[in-house]
């Protein structure tokens, strides 16, 4: 089959999305570039959604060899931000006008149930404003706490489909289980973010292309697909960082494949690429993750090494983003940024 056919199907398999992700020459790899981009316009619009990140904890019970945040990296400063610093936080990101915030830590369970569902309850209580959480898996009963005292969006990649490869990843973990939080997620009304991890070592094309399908399976509505970037003080050291090139042929296959799914331009392909986040937006991204941890707090969230920031003073973020949207023909969207799927019955 020719590439212009399968870049218009409807559906894509394995055997044609290897084939995507495989391509090298110019002119096809920007064939497929361009209609993501086609793709995107149609089901996502223009805007961009903007949904501000903040690091309030970086103590982690986990050992993913990947991640700096592990347990047993002794060279980062631990922290954990107070109630209040996060609450106050979410106030100036409301202040600056936008509507979404990500709450995210390592897996740290001294937010208890009750700590995050005050923190929850606080914010939306008082601010316009949707609440993505990002803490790892927790219990079953804590996610439907959380749900009722006013969270929105839960995000938990799948970080790779290869069951195998997850396992030599994660030290206690395992697939199906990351899959049934997932699943349990969706069921209880979140609306659920996802993704993986390109350029793990021991990883293949075909991996990609599961992760790509897992992704469709699991009908999320944000899918992320960002670069392995290696961190010091963990057991990945030394190894190949993630390739911009795939990475950016994963995100346009994605929209093509998943339509109306928000994917973000994530901080890890701007940190390994200076214009990877315009890149990103140009071949199917749709979502830009601003981070306003506090200044004193952020270089102790080092999940990998100069993440390159999109602002650094939160006060004056909302002018300067809406300044890189405009030099793409975009512009910043000052809705909420839900699901796409919610409206999808209009496509
Ligand atoms: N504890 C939560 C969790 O596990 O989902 C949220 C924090 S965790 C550090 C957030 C994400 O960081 C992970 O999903 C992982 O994909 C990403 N990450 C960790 N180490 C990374 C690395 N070396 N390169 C790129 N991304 C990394």
């Amino acid at each position: 089959m020719k590439l212009d056919e399968i870049l218009h199907k409807t559906d894509l398999n394995k055997e044609e999305i290897v084939y995507l992700l495989e391509l090298s020459d110019f002119r096809n790899t920007r064939k497929l570039f361009e209609r993501a981009d086609e793709v995107r316009k149609f089901y996502c619009g223009d805007e961009v959604h903007l949904r501000a990140i903040v690091d309030f904890s970086n103590y982690c019970e986990n050992d993913c060899l990947y991640c700096g945040l592990r347990r047993s990296n002794n060279n980062i400063q631990r922290y954990r931000m107070s109630p209040d610093e996060i609450i106050e936080t979410a106030k100036t990101i409301s202040n600056v006008g936008i509507r979404s915030i990500v709450l995210q830590s390592g897996d740290d369970k001294n937010f208890d149930v009750d700590k995050i569902a005050y923190i929850i309850y606080f914010i939306k209580q008082n601010f316009d404003i949707a609440i993505t959480l990002s803490l790892g898996e927790r219990d079953f009963e804590e996610y439907k706490i959380w749900k009722y005292a006013g969270a929105d969006r839960y995000l938990i990649k799948h970080e790779t489909a290869n069951a195998k490869l997850y396992s030599v990843l994660h030290e206690k973990q395992n697939l199906k289980e990351r899959i049934e939080h997932l699943e349990f997620l969706k069921s209880i009304g979140y609306e659920v973010g996802s993704g993986n991890l390109i350029g793990l070592p021991q990883q293949t094309i075909e991996d990609i292309a599961e992760d790509l399908l897992l992704c469709k399976k699991l009908d999320i509505d944000m899918a992320s697909f960002s670069p392995f970037v290696p961190s010091p003080n963990t057991p990945y050291r030394n190894k190949n960082v993630g390739s911009v090139e795939l990475t950016l042929k994963t995100i346009a296959v994605g929209r093509i494949l998943l339509k109306n799914t928000h994917i973000p331009a994530t901080t890890a392909i701007a940190t390994i690429d200076s214009l990877g986040r315009e890149k990103a937006l140009r071949v199917g991204a749709n979502v830009v993750m601003p981070d306003f941890t506090p200044k004193n707090y952020r270089d102790n969230y080092c999940l990998y090494p100069h993440k390159r920031l999109l602002v650094d003073d939160p006060i004056n973020s909302a002018s300067f983003i809406q300044h890189i949207m405009n030099s793409l023909g975009r512009r910043v969207s000052n809705s909420r940024g839900d699901s796409l799927k919610k409206q999808s019955h209009l496509i």
